[in-house]
């Protein structure tokens, strides 16, 4: 059998004609920037996370970007985030002068560790970003107790994790603001780039939308230098028709990673561990095994495509050449980027297809 990485079908078949006549809608109204079609998904979504605020911007990367420079961050300041992340949570930072600072993650959750946050906390810190990684929220109690004790501020970088809940509330809504991408392989993903800030701060909220905007409070007058970032009526307009389907193929992922969690049995494999009080939306899901390359090979000899998130720590890539680490330097970073594989995963996965992987995967060394 050949199984994807991911298979948009499940999802998108059954919407294409409302997607196709809202495009038809949408392009005679000849209203393509900061319209109705971005406010109106804009209030869906923050509803949809129950904070009092969404504003969206272009992708991911500049939802946070946004944040980080709304908090005023920048040259010279230090900015803590997981060293087991997806780059962009760095760039973030770097983008505004401000020097990412890693912390090693939990070998169990792969999420941040926060008990090693306080160590890493110097005169210079100004903010925690918190990655719900593969979507499963970060240990948010302990962050924002840290962060109050030291004055600082909390940024969740949800990107992978629409609809995860912790302590019975959404992400997007346990921090001082939060940044999601709306990447097309997201758990809500647009037809092209897209983002959102989420915030229950409603002046942050004025400043970010702002910032997106120019440095704009009104057509033609910039109170301060902004940059250009807004999410297209278009894809608000997409986002809109898929929002309403999320928690159905968030349910469907669930399914999935159910039956991997039960059914997978092999010595040689780690499954993930979810804590208590956590509900997680399996962005990703990420087996982990020592011999993690002989094992992607078996996979693809036996038509299985995997993916690894993420193969190279962010503080060994060329990119970040300039902190001086090296190998050793963040072992459990490193650890996890030699072992873990991330099976596929997507909404709507066949019975026989989810039967398969975990049919090969149980035969696997035997
Ligand atoms: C995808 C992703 C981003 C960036 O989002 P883009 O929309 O691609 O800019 C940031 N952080 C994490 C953890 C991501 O997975």
């Amino acid at each position: 059998m050949k199984i994807p990485f991911l298979n948009f079908q499940y999802m998108h078949e059954p919407i294409k004609e409302e997607i196709v006549s809202k495009f038809t809608e949408v392009y005679n109204k000849s209203w393509f920037i900061l319209g109705e079609e971005v406010k109106n998904f804009e209030k869906e979504f923050s509803s949809f996370c129950s904070a009092d605020n969404c504003i969206g911007c272009g992708n991911g990367l500049d939802a946070l970007y946004i944040i980080l420079k709304s908090f005023q961050i920048g040259n010279g300041d230090e900015v803590i985030i997981p060293s087991n992340t997806y780059i962009a949570t760095a760039l973030a930072v770097s983008y505004t002068g401000a020097t990412p600072i890693f912390v090693e993650p939990d070998i169990n959750t792969y999420n941040i560790n926060p008990e090693l946050i306080e160590s890493a906390i110097t005169n210079k810190t100004k903010a925690i970003i918190a990655v719900h990684l593969y979507g499963q929220p970060a240990d948010m109690d302990l962050i924002n107790k840290i962060a109050k004790k030291y004055n600082l501020k909390v940024i969740e970088d949800a990107a992978q994790a629409h609809g995860a809940v912790y302590k019975d509330k959404r992400v997007g809504n346990l921090s001082d603001a939060a940044g999601f991408s709306f990447y097309p392989g997201k758990n809500l993903g647009a037809l092209g780039d897209g983002g959102a800030v989420v915030t229950k701060d409603s002046e942050l909220a004025l400043k970010i939308r702002q910032f997106g905007n120019y440095g704009s409070d009104k057509k033609y007058s910039h109170i301060f230098k902004g940059n250009n970032s807004r999410l297209d009526e278009i894809q608000a307009a997409f986002l809109s028709i898929k929002l309403k389907y999320l928690e159905l193929w968030n349910d469907e992922r669930k399914r999935v990673a159910k039956r991997y969690l039960e059914e997978i049995k092999n010595e040689h494999i780690i499954l993930p561990y979810v804590p208590e009080n956590v509900n997680p939306v399996w962005h990703i899901f990420a087996i982990r095994s020592t011999k993690r390359n002989e094992l992607q090979n078996y996979l693809k000899e036996k038509g299985i495509e995997t993916l690894i998130h993420y193969p190279i720590a962010i503080h060994l890539q060329p990119a970040y050449k300039e902190l001086g680490f090296k190998r050793g330097s963040f072992p459990i970073s490193e650890k996890l980027s030699d072992e873990v594989l991330s099976i596929p995963m997507w909404p709507g996965m066949k019975d026989e297809e989810i039967q398969y992987i975990i049919d090969v995967l149980n035969l696997w060394g035997k």
